[in-house]
């Protein structure tokens, strides 16, 4: 059993998620509104972290920028993103900004579980790859991100209601 802290803005996405882990025997705790994310991981303390890219108010994005910037232990969680666009270039661009894997939109069941059982085998990120991470040959973090398109905290700019969500 670990403990599973998945954040998802769509209310049937995080029940199927949810529900899938919890019949793995995990302690998932659902986080729906990203701006709670942080602080809720804080308290939580998962094993793994999975989250959705777009979200509103606070991105996936940044929400991992967030948890790597964060204090050890939590800086040193596993996350496993969810994605409903996986195009050229999304796979560096999410695992610079700090993902061990991802996972595209509508997931396979057995690919998620996969993913989560290889993750959570994995285990905790060893110290001295968070810190390669900054200066390697992939580049700063920084630079790959930026020009990730944040979604402003009011204004029409959800776009997560549609079917990419
Ligand atoms: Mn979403």
């Amino acid at each position: 059993m670990a403990r599973i802290m998945v954040v998802e803005d769509n209310a049937l996405n995080i029940k199927l998620f949810c529900d899938l882990l919890t019949a793995h025997g995990h302690d998932t705790r659902p986080v729906v509104d990203s701006r709670e994310a942080l602080e809720t991981a804080r308290e939580f303390a998962p094993d793994l972290v999975i989250t959705d890219i777009q979200l509103p108010h606070v991105d996936g994005m940044e929400l991992m920028r967030l948890i790597r910037e964060d204090a050890a232990p939590l800086a040193r969680v596993p996350i496993m993103a969810v994605t409903a666009y996986a195009g050229e270039g999304d796979d560096e661009r999410i695992r610079n900004a700090g993902a061990q894997a991802y996972v595209s939109k509508p997931i396979s069941v057995v690919r998620f579980v996969e993913t989560v059982d290889r993750l959570l085998e994995d285990g905790p990120i060893e110290a001295d790859r968070l810190e390669d991470d900054g200066h390697d040959e992939s580049g700063p973090r920084e630079g790959a991100a930026s020009s990730q398109d944040r979604t402003p905290d009011e204004g029409p700019a959800e776009t997560d209601e549609g079917p990419l969500t």
